[in-house]
């Protein structure tokens, strides 16, 4: 909840309303911005808005983080919507509600449903009863109570009081008004979007290598996210009741015609994310081999079973399997195929209709998925595409959709989970890792730095579960570092259409400072660069490999996702040491140990808090197999036969004689 007082309220309203800016660049319309506040019948009568009042509540604003949050969205251009939602904590049918009773004065739920349906499709009376249950229980349908006569109330003296806890500041705006005395009021719905907003609302795709313009992509405004669920809420039941095989038979097409465009797929990828073509092209070859798993693999895993037992009871007992309805999946973008695909397929081989986002800086590879499978007979609108970013995806997760799969950071992933948490809905994370390997005193140097490296810099070493962190056996550090060395040091850092190319640009501009900060902080702390170290000046993103020593877990390499070319390693004494520093993280992806003795390698990962336990490998994944991130790398599970029920409910069937 943020705090506001009644003129940050205020000024925060006219930037929203009238000047369309943050408190951040409000500059550029200063003057407007004292007029609208001066010129508002609804504004606190003693407070008069010169520059001073408001640079003051600017200020306060800033200081609480309103622009952050703005900025956080991912949009230059922003509707109050999104600071009201996160300030009041109301989901969209609660916001939305609670604007057609603040602003059209419908009484009856019968009323109501009628005058949101423009915003917000209830699908029933009952579902806007709930949510006027929720809103009054937190206090809001109260306090409009509270004032009799006045069918119109203020976002902002809802935003000052919050849920029933008025600040003394906000009482002047808190006492019943007459409803002639505020004529003007803040719209709670937002407006429909000026023309010249819609225009601004496109994506940018650059290529990370370059920095170069690739394509400007419309991006999905909230009442497309909206009427799109509807749709995919229309066309679903219609796919689910097609037979097993007429779904997988679309999938199949997808997947052959997936496999003969993968050469333009993988350029595609390449191109907007910057990942080396070689590595682009494996990706989709082995995402066919997942796609071919779950074709032969979900219809068994959701077949009816008869569990009764052999001269049990009188009863039969059946389990069958009911799809969930709506999927929103909302992407990250270094792996986009198996991230995506991971959720995509089983999901719409279980009779789901999904709505899919790709992470802004995988859009054109989404949306050639999304048209791949359109040009396969999978029906329209049970999968389309949502096009933005974090403001589309927050929008996406907000709707009334029945599962959220999310991948991308930690950070990320608990603002969805809190956003979802009301409506009990669904909910898989795959979130972020730092996944560290142990080399033991009795391995290899040479073919155990080529792996560990392979593991740490594949994709630039941006993958969930790349190695961030080594913790090698004194008895082998300096040989098994010198060899580290020698493999990084040679690794080709260029352009990642060459197949020659091993290091792409980052996809991610900003990536570039938390590398840098890292770094730097290592140095400060004592570590040495023992290769790379720096970014690469040059048109785009891009930092050199780089290796670190002489790293202890105080630093910040050695703790927070790093999600670039850049490792620690560690020295340690012995197997006790390296178990309790692999497990010191507050991840839970992955952990990797190289040694020429299975058993030893085996008791070791059977100690760790960790979802998958590699022995002499590393960041791999496997369709059979279970990935299930712990602790702030995730919650619940995709791929194997787990993965599949994630996309089902389960009817169990008592069936007396
Ligand atoms: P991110 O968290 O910045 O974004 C992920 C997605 O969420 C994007 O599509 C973005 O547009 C969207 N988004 C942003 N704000 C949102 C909001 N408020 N509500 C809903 N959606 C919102 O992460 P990223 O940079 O795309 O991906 C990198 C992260 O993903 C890393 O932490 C990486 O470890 C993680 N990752 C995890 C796995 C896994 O399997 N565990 C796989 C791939 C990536």
């Amino acid at each position: 909840m943020i705090e506001l007082d009644a003129e940050e309220a205020r000024v925060l309203g006219c930037l929203m309303e009238k000047a369309v800016t943050t408190p951040d660049n409000y500059p550029l319309s200063v003057n407007a911005l004292i007029n609208a506040c001066n010129q508002s019948t609804n504004r606190d009568p003693i407070v008069t808005y010169d520059e001073t009042t408001v640079e003051r509540a600017l200020e306060g604003l800033r200081e609480k983080g309103v622009s952050r949050r703005v900025r956080a969205t991912g949009q230059r251009v922003v509707k109050h919507r999104h600071v009201v939602d996160e300030a009041l904590q109301l989901s969209v049918p609660e916001y939305t509600l609670l604007g057609v009773l603040l602003l059209r004065g419908a009484q009856t739920p019968g009323e109501l449903k009628q005058r949101s349906e423009r915003w917000h499709t209830f699908r029933s009376l009952d579902d806007i009863e709930e949510t006027l249950q929720r809103l009054t229980e937190r206090e809001f349908v109260r306090q409009l109570e509270r004032r009799p006569g006045q069918k119109e109330a203020r976002w902002m003296t809802l935003i000052v009081s919050g849920a029933g806890a008025p600040s003394p500041s906000a009482t002047a705006t808190d006492a019943p008004v007459a409803p002639a005395a505020a004529p003007e009021v803040v719209p709670a719905v937002p407006p429909e979007p000026e023309p010249e907003v819609r225009r601004e609302r496109s994506l940018e795709v650059r290529n990370p290598a370059t920095g170069e313009l690739l394509r400007s992509v419309a991006v999905t405004d909230e009442r497309e996210v909206d009427q799109k669920v509807e749709r995919a809420r229309r066309a679903q039941p219609a796919w689910a009741a097609r037979a097993y095989d007429e779904r997988a038979s679309r999938l199949r097409a997808f997947r052959d015609l997936l496999d003969a465009e993968a050469e333009e797929c993988a350029r595609i990828t390449t191109r907007e994310m910057g990942k080396p073509i070689v590595q682009s092209r494996n990706e989709i070859r082995a995402v066919l081999e997942r796609i071919d798993w779950n074709i032969a693999n979900v219809g068994a895993v959701i077949a009816p079973r008869v569990v009764t037992p052999a001269g049990g009871t009188a009863v039969e007992e059946r389990v069958t399997h009911e799809p969930l309805g709506l999927v929103a999946h909302v992407s990250a973008w270094n792996y986009p195929y198996f991230v995506g695909l991971n959720s995509i397929v089983p999901a719409l081989l279980a009779g789901n209709a999904v709505l899919y986002k790709p992470s802004e800086h995988a859009t054109l590879t989404g949306l050639r998925l999304v048209d791949l499978m359109h040009r396969s007979g999978v029906p329209i609108d049970v999968i389309q595409a949502i096009v933005g970013g974090g403001l589309t995806g927050a929008a996406l997760v907000g709707s009334e959709v029945d599962m959220v799969c999310f991948t991308g950071s930690y950070e990320t992933g608990r603002r969805v989970a809190r956003s979802v948490a009301d409506r009990l809905v669904r909910l898989q994370l795959e979130l972020g890792g730092k996944d560290g390997a142990y080399v033991c005193d009795d391995v290899d140097v040479e073919s155990t730095a080529f792996a560990v490296a392979e593991g740490a810099f594949y994709n630039g070493g941006q993958s969930c579960s790349a190695i961030e962190r080594v913790y090698a056996n004194g008895a082998i550090f300096d040989g098994f570092v010198s060899a580290l060395a020698d493999v990084v040091g040679a690794y080709r850092t260029g352009d990642p259409e060459d197949d020659q190319t091993d290091i792409g640009p980052l996809a991610r501009a900003e990536q570039l400072d938390v590398l840098e900060a890292q770094v730097a902080d290592a140095v400060a702390k004592g570590a040495r660069v023992v290769c790379g170290g720096r970014r690469i000046e040059r048109p785009g993103s891009w930092f050199e490999p780089t290796v670190l020593v002489d790293v202890d877990p105080s630093m910040s390499v050695m703790r927070d996702e790093t999600f670039g070319p850049v490792i620690g390693v560690q020295r340690v004494a012995d197997d006790t040491e390296a178990v309790a520093c692999l497990d010191d993280t507050e991840f839970g992806l992955g952990a990797a140990v190289f040694t020429r003795d299975r058993d030893r390698a085996e008791r070791i990962l059977g100690r760790l808090d960790v979802g998958n336990a590699y022995w002499n490998r590393s960041d791999r994944s496997s369709v059979r197999l279970p990935w299930a991130g712990r602790r702030h790398s995730g919650l619940g599970v995709s791929m194997s036969e787990s993965g599949v029920r994630a996309f089902v409910r389960e009817k169990a069937w008592h069936l007396g004689p």
